[in-house]
C-alpha cells in the first residue's frame, strides 16, 4: 500500500480499481487531482463476466486514456462484423459491428489482463496513489456530506480525508449502501448468464474468428466473443427460471445448450474447452443517483444492467469519464452534478428486458417476423424511459400485424 504516510488527505478517493474506477482516477489524476484509488484484491484476478465491448464504448475510452495499442498488443482480433443466426431466419446474416465509434470495430479482451493494464495505467498517472489490496469499510461524514473514507490493509485501519470519494465498487457497493441514492429505476432479475473458454474456434465457413455472434433459441441467446490469447468466450444468457439447472451442472448445461443452436453446434462441439465454466445467478437492474453531497458513484455502482445487453463495461467506462471531468471542475456543485446525470444518461443504453427477444436489438435492426394469412406481424419495441436520466429502461414487446412481406432484417 503506498498511501502518503503523513498526508491522509486527497481531492478524491476512487474506491474499486477495474473499469469504471482506473478509469475516474486516470482522468483525475490527468486534470491535476490527488486521488487515491483503492482496490481491495490484488491483480491481475479474473471476475465473472464475459467481455465484449464497443467501438464507441470503451474502445473509445481505451483510446481516450491512451492505453488501446497496448490493448490491441494483448492480441485480440478486431471484431469488425457480426454474425447471427435465428434473429427472424436460421443464419447466419452477417451485420457491421454494434457501436463501431471512430475505430470500427469492437473486441472482448478478458477481465484479468485488461483490469490489470487499467488499474496499472491509473497508477502511473501522476497524482494517483494506489493502495492495493486495501478496503475501503466505512464511509467518513460530516454534517451530512462525505469527507472521506476509512481503509483496512495488512497494517490496519486508517481514515483519509476526501474533497470527494466515488464509488467504482461494483454492483454490491459499499458507497451506495452508505449514501443510499434514490433508485431512479430498478428492474428485477430476469436472466442468468454461463459462459466458458474453448481454443480453436472458427468463424462460420472456417475463417479465423473475426466477428462477435449472437444466435437466438426461443428466450435464449448464446454469444460468441472471439478474444486475446487464442480463445474465445462462449455464453448462454437465459430465463432466470434456468438457473438452478446452471448451477447443479455448469459444464453440461453449457454443453446441452450450445448444442442445440444450429448456427454453432459444429463448431462447438470442434472446439477444445479451457478452463471451467462461469456464470452468475440473476441479478436485478437498476438505475441510481449518480452523485450527492461528497460522493459520486460510477460503474455498476450506479447503472446495473442485466448481462445480456454486454453493456456493462462501455457504461463504466464511459460514465467514469464523465463523472471524472465534471468531479475535477472545481464547480462540482448540484448544477454540475445533473448536467453530470444527464450527459451520462444520453449515453446509457438498454438497461434491462424482459425478455431477450424484445430487447437484443434495440434499434429494431432485426425485427421477429412471421406470416399471418398474408400478413406479416412485426414485433415493436415500446421504450420505458427514466425521468431524470432519460434513460431506455426495458423495451417491451408490442406485436402489430401490418400488411405485406415479412421483414427479416
Ligand atoms: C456473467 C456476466 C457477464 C457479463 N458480460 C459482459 C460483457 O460481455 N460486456 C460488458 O460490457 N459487460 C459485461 N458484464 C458486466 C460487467 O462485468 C460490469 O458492468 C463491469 O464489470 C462493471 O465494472 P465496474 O468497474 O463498475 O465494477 P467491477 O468490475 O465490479 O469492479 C469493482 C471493483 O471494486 C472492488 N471493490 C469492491 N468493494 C470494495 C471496497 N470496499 N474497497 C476496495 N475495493 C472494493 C472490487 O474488488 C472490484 O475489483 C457482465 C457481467 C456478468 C456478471
Amino acid at each position: 500500500m503506498h498511501v502518503r504516510d503523513h498526508d491522509h488527505s486527497y481531492d478524491t478517493i476512487v474506491i474499486g480499481g477495474r473499469v469504471a474506477g482506473s478509469t475516474a482516477a486516470a482522468i483525475l489524476g490527468e486534470h491535476g487531482q490527488r486521488v487515491l484509488l483503492v482496490e481491495r484484491v490484488r491483480f491481475p484476478r479474473p471476475t465473472i463476466s464475459t467481455h465484449f465491448f464497443r467501438g464507441e464504448g470503451l474502445v473509445a475510452v481505451l483510446d481516450r486514456l491512451q492505453v488501446l495499442d497496448e490493448v490491441l498488443a494483448l492480441g485480440p482480433p478486431p471484431l469488425r462484423r457480426e454474425w447471427s443466426f435465428g434473429f427472424g431466419g436460421p443464419g447466419p446474416d452477417e451485420g457491421p459491428p454494434q457501436g463501431p465509434g471512430d475505430a470500427g470495430f469492437s473486441l472482448s479482451v478478458r477481465r484479468s489482463p485488461l483490469d490489470d493494464l487499467l488499474l496499472r495505467r491509473a497508477a502511473r498517472t501522476p497524482g494517483v496513489d494506489l493502495a492495493q489490496p486495501a478496503a475501503v469499510v466505512r464511509l467518513l461524514w460530516e454534517d451530512g456530506r462525505v469527507v472521506g473514507a476509512r481503509l483496512r490493509d495488512g497494517d490496519g485501519e486508517r481514515d483519509v480525508q476526501s474533497r470527494v470519494v466515488v464509488g467504482a465498487d461494483g454492483r454490491h457497493s459499499l458507497v451506495a449502501r452508505e449514501v443510499a441514492p434514490a433508485v431512479e429505476h430498478e428492474v428485477e432479475a430476469l436472466r442468468t448468464l454461463y459462459y466458458r473458454y474453448v481454443s480453436g474456434w472458427r468463424g462460420p465457413a472456417g475463417e479465423p474468428p473475426d466477428a462477435a455472434e449472437f444466435a437466438l433459441n426461443g428466450d435464449e441467446i448464446a454469444y460468441v466473443f472471439p478474444s486475446e490469447a487464442g480463445v474465445a468466450c462462449i455464453g448462454v444468457s437465459a430465463p432466470s427460471s434456468d438457473f438452478a439447472a446452471f448451477r447443479a451442472a455448469p459444464d453440461a448445461e453449457l454443453d446441452r445448450r450450445v448444442r442445440a443452436h444450429p448456427g454453432l453446434a459444429d463448431r462447438w462441439i470442434a472446439a477444445r474447452p479451457v478452463g471451467r465454466p462461469a456464470g452468475g445467478p440473476p441479478e436485478p437492474s437498476w438505475v441510481r443517483a449518480p452523485a450527492g453531497p461528497g460522493w459520486a458513484l460510477v460503474g455498476d455502482a450506479a447503472v446495473h444492467q442485466d448481462p445480456w445487453t454486454g453493456a456493462g463495461m462501455d457504461t463504466a467506462g464511459r460514465h467514469a469519464v464523465i463523472a471524472a471531468e465534471a468531479i475535477a471542475c472545481p464547480s462540482w456543485r448540484r448544477p454540475s452534478q445533473s448536467r453530470m446525470a444527464s450527459r451520462m444518461a444520453s449515453i446509457t443504453s438498454t438497461v434491462s428486458g424482459p425478455s431477450v427477444h424484445s430487447a437484443t436489438r434495440p434499434t429494431c435492426r432485426r425485427r421477429s417476423s412471421s406470416v399471418v394469412a398474408g400478413s406479416s406481424q412485426c414485433r415493436h419495441e415500446i421504450s420505458v424511459i427514466c425521468p431524470s436520466w432519460a434513460i431506455v429502461i426495458a423495451k417491451l414487446p408490442r406485436w402489430s400485424t401490418r400488411p405485406g412481406p415479412p421483414a427479416l432484417r
